[in-house]
């Protein structure tokens, strides 16, 4: 099926919360495999894919890069356990009226970009409902930044839909700097929204399209996604 328009969702702090169980479950992968206590202590967490994060650890500690795979299955059961046990997370407000108001125009679609690995970015949304509303994403298993995730998804549904699909066909929704960023780099508009971790200050000084506190206005935001 091919759309007019990708309406590009950040997960952490903008569809949902779930606390930091993302970083305790990679922090318990690494304790498990290589008695590793607070791997990502002095690791740059935020604004950074989760290749990358796994990989500054691996150089730090001077372990394979062949481990991935099993940090990867590892840091995914612990995720899964952690956020079944977690009752505070939850879906953020207006988050599942524009995720349907997307989908019901046929002319626009859902779709990811997170620094999560693939694995993990599913886990977080199927704990809270929202993981049957993707097919399509941009994640963090690969060496590079978001916005060179975001340039590989849109070079893969040039292919799949048979025209040039780039950044002025899309818009992004995001909590953070690293989102804002990543919009202006590849020509998409970005509507940045305050109810991840951020600063609502700082997000606006980094001059976002749009600027929301949070979503709960679906109608205004139904208007600028041009659904
Ligand atoms: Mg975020």
């Amino acid at each position: 099926m091919c759309f007019e328009r990708i309406i590009f969702w950040d997960i952490d702090g903008t569809l949902m919360h779930c606390g930091n169980d993302g970083t305790k479950a990679l922090n318990l992968a690494f304790a498990e495999l290589f008695q590793i206590e607070d791997a990502l202590t002095g690791v740059k967490v935020g604004s950074v894919m989760d290749y990358t994060l796994v990989n500054r650890v691996f150089a730090k500690h001077g372990i394979s890069e062949d481990r991935l795979e099993e940090v990867k299955l590892r840091y995914i059961e612990n995720l899964k356990r952690i956020l079944s046990a977690n009752h505070t997370k939850r879906v953020l407000p207006g988050v599942i009226e524009l995720l349907d108001l997307v989908q019901q125009t046929g002319t626009a679609v859902n779709a990811l970009l997170t620094s999560n690995f693939k694995v993990g970015a599913m886990a977080k949304l199927a704990s809270v409902g929202l993981a049957d509303y993707f097919e399509i994403g941009a994640f963090g298993d690969a060496p590079g930044e978001k916005w060179h995730s975001a340039e590989d998804c849109l070079a893969g549904l040039s292919s799949a839909w048979g025209r040039l699909i780039d950044g002025s066909d899309a818009v992004l929704i995001g909590d953070g700097g690293y989102d804002i960023e990543c919009a202006k780099r590849i020509g998409m508009r970005s509507i940045a929204v305050a109810t991840g971790w951020t600063a609502p200050d700082i997000l606006q000084e980094l001059n976002p399209d749009h600027y929301f506190s949070d979503l709960r206005n679906t109608e205004r935001v139904r208007r600028i996604l041009n659904i």
